[in-house]
């Protein structure tokens, strides 16, 4: 609402919904998620399998197209993925963030065994750290928020206050995903050398930090975005993940200013809007 990257238009892009018009027959009435980033499948990157990051793309709510809090939406057909019956509506919304979490574990490199830190108890952290807990690594969440924190001990992850993370040093790997411009400091301080920083958060400000360590301990850094659907569908519809917890609060549409001011407080992490039925 503030304008993330100048958007102006209908926000939301986390969501799941009923087809009601398409060339592909078949998906008329099907339950499904949607992939966000559409990209130009005629250019450079596109034609490179890059087409995520085409320099054309419009992206659901966020550049160039209207999102979901709306009636109805529109995409390409092959964004579709469909939503197994086993998967509830309220799990199908984790999806979009899910995948972008998985994308965080394919990218680290991690193998089981492996100290990882996730900086950041929000939505995407709490994600996050449920996966690489799925995968056998020895996780632990560093945040600022009892409640958030409490939602990971319950899932059987670590839970520490950034006072008392000095457990969390000389981690494999640090995923930092704090949406704060100081977060990838942090994370340079808790990884070991020769280990790998994953960055999620996307700093909106300009910020200045000094690279030296990066440099001195061979650290390797990874920028992530988006991920694969199928396997975040995969997680929710074998059960390997409770996702549920990470919703605070439920608002029909015309109620969206109080679901943005909900969604504001301190201890929300994921607040829903029923657009109908
Ligand atoms: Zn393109």
């Amino acid at each position: 609402m503030k304008g993330y990257m100048g958007f102006r238009g209908v926000p939301g892009h986390e969501f799941v919904g009923r087809v009601v018009e398409s060339d592909r027959r078949e998906l008329i009435g099907e339950r499904v998620v949607g992939e966000i980033n559409c990209p130009c499948r005629g250019c450079v990157l596109c034609r490179a399998g890059l087409g995520k990051h085409c320099r054309s793309r419009s992206v659901l709510g966020i550049q160039g197209r209207n999102g979901a809090f709306a009636e109805y939406l529109t995409l390409p057909d092959v964004n579709l993925h469909r939503v197994p019956a086993s998967v509830s509506d309220r799990e199908a919304v984790f999806v979009e963030p899910l995948a972008a979490a998985c994308q965080a574990l394919e990218q680290s490199g991690v193998s089981g065994g492996d100290k990882v830190v996730v900086l950041g108890d929000g939505k995407l952290g709490l994600l996050i750290a449920m996966i690489f807990a799925v995968s056998g690594a020895a996780v632990a969440v560093v945040g600022t928020h009892e409640k958030k924190l409490a939602i990971a001990e319950r899932a059987g992850i670590t839970a520490r206050t950034v006072a008392g993370a000095a457990s969390c040093a000389e981690a494999d790997i640090v995923v930092e995903a704090t949406g704060s411009p100081t977060g990838l400091e942090c994370a340079l301080r808790m990884v070991r050398p020769g280990g790998t920083i994953v960055l999620k958060t996307t700093v909106a400000a300009p910020h200045t930090l000094d690279l030296s360590r990066l440099v001195v301990d061979e650290v390797s850094l990874i920028g992530s975005r988006c991920g694969s659907f199928d396997e975040a569908l995969a997680l929710l519809a074998e059960n390997r993940l409770d996702v549920l917890p990470l919703i605070s609060a439920e608002y029909p549409l015309e109620r969206g200013r109080e679901a943005f001011a909900k969604a504001g407080e301190r201890d929300s992490l994921k607040v829903l809007l029923t657009v109908s039925g």
